[in-house]
């Protein structure tokens, strides 16, 4: 018998072309933070704002996924449209009123009663599905990013649905599973209410691009939800490796970060390739502006 990888070739090879088409992706009202990297790494923000390229670039596999996760989105943000007459999908947010340099899409906008509420959908894999199921919560990172969505769009409250797109006899989850949950923004998560998860994230992206302003590549530091904190990396593990934090063997800019030290560090002192790409915030606002009007 022959081993073939036609179809799983041609799918990559498509996949990937569409991606370098489409660029990066802008963010809404092109400033340089997007809501969707709520709880982010910050140099991770921080490289991808300064204009440094990808030095790893997605395998076939999660290419696919991304696009079944865009698929099931699509799916979920049609059918509300048909049930609820007021249902807004893909609604434009800006922060900059709040004084802050962010933007982004949400999900869904709808209202029950006199509650308006952001919808953000999230596909999960079977493992992360399952931890939520346990829970009986979503992560903070995407009760985060609804949060801050609300807080732009002056809604009332949350509601995050989990779609699982694999199933596990092992960790009894079926495709096509749901997990719902919503939140006023007073509520509480985890000992702060919604609205101060919110609020305290945008202050610290806030900080992420006024470091970047000054050429400054911020600490490395991940979220990490067994300690309910951001860690300090002192080796990141690597791509598509193992060991942890796990964030790090999925980061596109891997090989950027590791050569560097593990604490701040000054544009001036990165190794040449960063230096020779750095844009500083104004050329990638500059990019998100040029993609946008080219759209
Ligand atoms: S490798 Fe890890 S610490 Fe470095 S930018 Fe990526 S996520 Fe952050």
């Amino acid at each position: 018998m022959e081993e073939v990888r036609v179809a799983g070739e041609t799918v990559g090879t498509y996949l990937r072309r569409q991606r370098e088409i489409e660029g990066a992706k802008p963010t809404a009202c092109g400033t340089p933070l997007r809501g969707s990297e709520a709880y982010g790494c910050a140099r991770k923000i921080a490289l991808r704002i300064g204009g440094i390229p990808e030095a790893h670039e997605p395998n076939n596999e999660t290419l696919l996924a991304f696009k079944l996760g865009n698929t099931m989105h699509e799916l979920l943000q049609e059918s509300m449209h048909s049930l609820w007459s007021d249902f807004e999908s893909e609604v434009v947010v800006d922060l900059r009123p709040l004084g802050f340099d962010m933007s982004g899409h949400a999900d869904g906008l709808y209202s029950i009663g006199d509650k308006q509420m952001v919808l953000e959908i999230k596909t999960q894999s079977s493992f992360g599905f399952k931890l939520a199921l346990k829970a009986n919560k979503p992560k903070i990172e995407h009760v985060c990013q609804a949060a801050i969505y609300a807080a732009g769009l002056g809604a009332d409250a949350v509601h995050l649905v989990y779609i699982c797109k694999e199933g596990s006899y092992r960790d009894n989850v079926k495709p096509g599973q749901m997990l719902e949950w919503r939140y006023d923004l007073t509520d509480d998560f985890d000992g702060q209410t919604v609205e101060q998860i919110a609020m305290a994230e945008l202050w610290r992206q806030q900080e992420i691009v006024d470091g970047v302003k000054d050429g400054r590549i911020p600490l490395r530091s991940c979220w990490d939800d067994k300690v309910n904190e951001f860690v300090v990396v002192d080796s990141p593990p690597p791509y598509q490796g193992k060991g942890q934090p796990w964030n790090c063997r999925y980061c596109e800019h891997r090989d950027n970060c590791a050569p560097l030290p593990t604490h701040e560090v000054s544009v001036a002192l990165a190794t040449p390739f960063i230096k020779h790409h750095w844009g500083g915030v104004d050329v990638a606002v500059e990019q998100e502006e040029g993609t946008q009007s080219g759209a």
